[in-house]
C-alpha cells in the first residue's frame, strides 16, 4: 500500500480541497500518513497570498525530500497556477498541477512514477470552469464546506481571480447532499467557504441560484448544530440574510466582513464595490438585530496612495465602529495586479507601523467585545484543544472560552455562563454543571 502525505498552505478553501483530494487517494487504496512517516508521495497545496510563497514552497519540498529522498512530490494550489514553470524548477519537484487539473491527480499522473523532468500540467486559468465539490473532515468538531470558487470582482491588489478563475458555484441540491453526508459523521459545525461566497449561484457561466436561498435551505438540514458563514463581501450581505440569521437557530451570529480600508479614496483605488457608509450600515443593521453578534473585519494597510491622513481615516473609522476583531494584512506587491503599477508606494517601515497600530486596536476591540458578554449564557462547542488542564471551544458568537478539562465534553455543545477573562485572553466559564444547576 503506497503512503501519501499532504501539506496545506493558506485558507479554509485550500484545507477543504486537500481533505477531498486525500479522500480520493484513500478511496484508491492509498494510506494517508503524516508528513514525517516516510510517505511515497507528497502533495503540497500552495497559496499565492502567503508571504514568500516561493520560499515556503522550496522549504517544504526540501523537508519532504529529507524525510523520503525517493518520494514523488506534486505541487498544486494557487501558487502552482500562477508560477508553474518556476515551481517545476525547484529541485525535487515531480509534477505541478494547475487549478483545472488539481482534482485529476490520478488520471493525469497515473501511478506516480518519477520521470527525468518535472511534469507541468497547468492550463490557462480560463480553463478552470467547472466546480469541484470539497469539504474537510479533519477533526470531528468542525468542517469547511466549499460552496463557491473563483471571483469576478478584480480588486486592484488581488491575485485570486488569476489563481482560481471566474466565479462558479455548487448547486443548492448538491450542497445539501454534502451537508447531509457531513451530518452523518457527527460533525457539529459547518463553515461555509468560498472565494466570494455572497456571489454564490453562478453555474456554467449563468446566475442560477442565490446565496440567501442556500442559507434558507441549509437551515433545514437536520443533524448539524451550527452553520457559520466564513466571510462575505459587505455589498453582498443583504438585509434578507442578516434578518434570517437573527431568527435562525442554526446560523450563528458571527459575520466576517472584509472592509480593506476605511477611506473612500482608497476603497475607490482598490476597486472595491462599496463605500465606508455602506459598511457602517451593515454593521449597524447586524448590531441592531443581534447586539451580541461578533463582527470580524479584514483590513489592508499600506496600499499605494495611503497617506498618513488616509490611514488615520481608516483607524478612526474602525475605532468608532462596533466591531469585535480585525484581521490586519500588510499590503505587499503582487505581480500582474493593477496596484503594482500605482503611484504613492508606502515605505515598508510605515506599513509595519500601521499594521502594529491596528493589531493593538484589534486586541482592544476583542477585549471590549468579550467584556460586554460576561455574565451572559451561550452555547460552547468544545474541541479537542487541551492545554494546562483546560479545554477550549467557541461560543456561537465566536468567543473563545476555557473550561476545566472533561473528556466527555469533546465535540459536545454545552450551555455555559461567561465568567471572567483570564490571563491568556480567553473567557473562563462557570462549569457546565454549575450552569445547569443555575438554570434548573
Ligand atoms: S472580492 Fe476582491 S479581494 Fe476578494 S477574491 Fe475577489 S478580487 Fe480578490
Amino acid at each position: 500500500m503506497k503512503k501519501v502525505a499532504f501539506y496545506t498552505l493558506g485558507c479554509k478553501l485550500n484545507f477543504s480541497e486537500t481533505s477531498t483530494i486525500s479522500r480520493q487517494f484513500e478511496d484508491r487504496g492509498f494510506q494517508k500518513v503524516d508528513f514525517q512517516e516516510n510517505p511515497d508521495i507528497f502533495i503540497i497545496n500552495t497559496c499565492s497570498v502567503t508571504e514568500n510563497a516561493d520560499k515556503k514552497c522550496k522549504k517544504i519540498v526540501k523537508e519532504a525530500k529529507k524525510i523520503s529522498p525517493d518520494s514523488y512530490v506534486a505541487i498544486i494550489g494557487c501558487y502552482a497556477q500562477l508560477k508553474p514553470r518556476e515551481i517545476s524548477e525547484i529541485k525535487g519537484v515531480d509534477a505541478v498541477l494547475g487549478a483545472a487539473e488539481k482534482f485529476r491527480l490520478h488520471e493525469l499522473l497515473g501511478d506516480f512514477a518519477k520521470e527525468q523532468e518535472a511534469k507541468v500540467l497547468a492550463s490557462e486559468i480560463t480553463e478552470a470552469k467547472s466546480f469541484n465539490n470539497a469539504y474537510s473532515i479533519n477533526d470531528r468538531t468542525r468542517t469547511f464546506l466549499k460552496v463557491q470558487d473563483g471571483c469576478n470582482y478584480g480588486c486592484a491588489f488581488c491575485t485570486i481571480p488569476l489563481a482560481r478563475g471566474k466565479s462558479r458555484s455548487n448547486t443548492i441540491a448538491s450542497v445539501l447532499e454534502s451537508a447531509r453526508e457531513i451530518a452523518s459523521t457527527d460533525v457539529k459545525e459547518v463553515v461555509l467557504t468560498g472565494v466570494n461566497i455572497g456571489d454564490f449561484g453562478i453555474v456554467e457561466g449563468k446566475r442560477q441560484e442565490r446565496f440567501a436561498d442556500l442559507v434558507f435551505a441549509l437551515d433545514q438540514v437536520d443533524g448539524i448544530d451550527r452553520f457559520r458563514i466564513s466571510s462575505i463581501e459587505p455589498n453582498l450581505l443583504t438585509n434578507e440574510i442578516i434578518e434570517f440569521v437573527s431568527r435562525s437557530e442554526r446560523f450563528v451570529p458571527h459575520f466576517h466582513i472584509p472592509l480593506q480600508s476605511g477611506s473612500n479614496t482608497i476603497l475607490r483605488k482598490m476597486g472595491r464595490r462599496y463605500l465606508r457608509e455602506l459598511y457602517e450600515d451593515r454593521v449597524s443593521k447586524i448590531k441592531t438585530l443581534m447586539p451580541h453578534a461578533c463582527i470580524g473585519v479584514d483590513v489592508i494597510v499600506g496600499f499605494p496612495g495611503e497617506t498618513d491622513e488616509l490611514f488615520l481615516e481608516t483607524y478612526n473609522f474602525l475605532n468608532d465602529l462596533d466591531i469585535s476583531y480585525l484581521h490586519v494584512f500588510t499590503y505587499s506587491e503582487r505581480a500582474n495586479t493593477r496596484a503594482v503599477e500605482m503611484d504613492g508606494v508606502v515605505p515598508m517601515k510605515k506599513r509595519n507601523e500601521r499594521s502594529k497600530m491596528l493589531r493593538i486596536l484589534s486586541e482592544k476591540k476583542r477585549r471590549k467585545f468579550y467584556e460586554e458578554n460576561l455574565g451572559k449564557t451561550f452555547t460552547v462547542l468544545f474541541e479537542e484543544d487541551i492545554d494546562g488542564g483546560k479545554m477550549h471551544g467557541f461560543t456561537e458568537n465566536y468567543i473563545r472560552v476555557a473550561a476545566k478539562y472533561d473528556p466527555m465534553l469533546i465535540n459536545e455543545t454545552k450551555q455555559v455562563t461567561l465568567d471572567y477573562i483570564n490571563d491568556s485572553g480567553n473567557v473562563e466559564v462557570l462549569e457546565p454543571e454549575m450552569v445547569y444547576e443555575k438554570h434548573k
